[in-house]
């Protein structure tokens, strides 16, 4: 015991802190009963991945489903795979797609909260007094072994047929002298730290995962490295560290991390510790001639950044991700159509085990109706957000005359069936284009069925009786006092009953005059349209498309 003592001098002399002080300064938080803390812990190695957000959005729910804690750590170990910008692209990204953060990096250069810091690169001093306590009770050591040795081990077993790693009788230094580490150490040679794994193979581990249930494992017998020879810890012992110390009740991370579980749950063992409940989620998933996961590498939409540029409104991310997430959320959404996200009882026993596919065309669905449900003023200035950021032409037209822009974006919104002709600010500019000369394309391409003559008579016939004074119901009127003289039935329904007998009813006619206005066979409120266009434009756009209908 006493060498164990003098080896943890050795190898840590710069620790000045003990167990305890850390236990006192960190202590278990005062919480309601069943209150759960969850963190999402991102390594800034890239921009704000999907799964990540995903991840994120389940450990929020939880936490906000039941009075707790939801927390950002940043995991920066890896120091060399950092990219500029990652921790602020991380934090940006969550919070603009509503998964708002309660503690630790609330914003990319502000940390709030008494467990900090919440960076684990700033955290050194704690690993390493940790790990001193694990080397005093002899359940870690040095190990010299280089990267060659290392891979001379590696063939061995690999040449043997035996399982490969740093293990029972494989683990050169586990019962290195101190003597030994000593002599080594004021020779200059490097070191890690590892654990000295009380577990054996033949042993199985089994726990209960939040959202797969029981899981059993072969028990981990692998002295892992727990601090590297920079003293910066690996993940497994950060892991076990920060979350003992953070008092995460629940880990909620990326099923990538189911087989280390085992020596997870060893290390809050053998540091004495209870081990969090942990849950695991599986990744979501891409159709691509079979199925794999999103990569960050091969599919743009694997970046969070992707749909902020496109423009979907991060309530219908969100609102999509749930989707994925909870398989009774649709159903709970159906009843409650307003009410906030915050208001559905998330549980983990509702996700899916194998991996969710993910659907650009129910994202698209879904966010339909979510900005069909928004009213104009939202949806304008939205769009002129985004536009600001994405498209400056666009963003100056639109600004050049706000109360135009929102009437256009007015249009049929609100009522009990709302269009749902938008499904992200991006297609904003092509639903809007005939509503700004600047963006309007004629197009005069008649349905089959109307002769380009037919609907030249039709123009003729309704520009003298054009009048933007009428209501709605005056302007259909209108159309359907014309429609006996230009030979066609007076009401729609009589297409449908006799089909060959046909030349045209007044829906026809409406959609003449629409094409000629618009250039659109599909558009909100015509009557609306031709309002806001005004007198001179619509009756210039008729004319315009009755002259080469004419042939003239
Ligand atoms: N830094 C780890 C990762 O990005 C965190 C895993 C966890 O949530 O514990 O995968």
């Amino acid at each position: 015991m006493e060498n164990y003592d003098k080896l943890a001098e050795l190898l840590l002399p710069d620790v000045d802190k003990s167990p305890a002080d850390y236990e006192a300064m960190y202590p278990p938080r005062a919480l309601p009963e069943g209150a759960r803390v969850t963190r999402i812990a991102p390594s800034p190695t890239g921009y704000l991945h999907l799964g990540v957000l995903f991840t994120a959005m389940c450990n929020k729910r939880v936490a906000a489903a039941t009075g707790g804690v939801f927390y950002l750590r940043i995991e920066d170990t890896d120091k060399k795979r950092e990219v500029q910008g990652g921790v602020a692209d991380i934090v940006k990204g969550l919070n603009r797609f509503g998964v708002t953060i309660d503690e630790g990096f609330v914003a990319a250069d502000r940390e709030e909260g008494a467990y900090g810091p919440y960076q684990q690169s700033k955290r050194g001093p704690i690993y390493r007094c940790f790990a001193k306590e694990l080397v005093r009770q002899g359940l870690a050591y040095p190990c010299f072994c280089t990267e060659a040795e290392l891979s001379a081990v590696r063939e061995k077993q690999e040449s043997q047929k035996v399982r490969t790693g740093y293990h029972g009788e494989w683990a050169k230094c586990r019962d290195i002298s101190y003597e030994e580490a000593q002599r080594r150490i004021q020779a200059g040679e490097t070191f890690v730290v590892r654990l000295k794994s009380p577990g054996s193979e033949e042993n199985r581990v089994a726990f209960t995962d939040g959202i797969k249930g029981k899981i059993v494992l072969p028990e981990n017998d692998e002295d892992f490295v727990i601090l590297k020879s920079d003293g910066i810890p690996t993940y497994h012992f950060a892991h076990a560290v920060d979350d003992h110390l953070m008092r995460t009740t629940h880990v909620i991370r990326g099923d990538e991390w189911i087989s280390s579980t085992p020596k997870h749950l060893q290390l809050f063992k053998l540091l004495g510790w209870k081990p969090p409940k942990y849950a695991h989620v599986a990744p979501i998933m891409k159709e691509d001639g079979g199925r794999r996961k999103l990569s960050k590498r091969k599919d743009p939409e694997a970046a969070v950044r992707y749909y902020a540029e496109a423009g979907f409104p991060p309530e219908s991310l969100i609102e999509y991700l749930m989707t994925v997430a909870s398989s009774d959320y649709e159903d709970w959404r159906r009843a409650n159509k307003t009410a906030p996200v915050d208001a559905f009882k998330f549980s983990l026993k509702k996700m899916s085990l194998s991996g969710a596919l993910f659907d650009l065309d129910k994202l698209r669905d879904v966010s339909k109706n979510v900005i069909s449900q928004m009213d104009a003023q939202t949806v304008t200035g939205r769009i002129l957000e985004w536009a600001r950021e994405n498209d400056p032409d666009f963003y100056r037209l639109l600004a050049a005359d706000p109360a135009y822009t929102q009437a256009v974006f007015a249009i049929d919104r609100g009522g009990p069936k709302p269009r749902k002709d938008l499904a992200k600010w991006d297609e904003a500019k092509e639903y809007a284009a005939y509503f700004f000369d600047a963006l309007y394309v004629p197009c005069r391409d008649l349905p089959e069925n109307i002769a380009p003559t037919a609907a030249a008579a039709v123009i003729e016939a309704y520009l003298p009786v054009y009048d933007p004074a009428d209501g709605k119901d005056g302007w259909f009127q209108k159309i359907k006092d014309i429609c006996p003289a230009l030979g066609f039935a007076s009401e729609v329904k009589i297409y449908k009953k006799n089909p060959a007998d046909y030349k045209g009813h007044p829906g026809d006619a409406s959609t003449v005059v629409r094409i000629a206005v618009t250039g659109r066979r599909n558009t909100p409120d015509l009557c609306s349209i031709m309002g806001l266009l005004g007198k001179e434009r619509c009756i210039q756009r008729m004319q315009a498309a009755a002259a080469v209908w004419r042939g003239k």
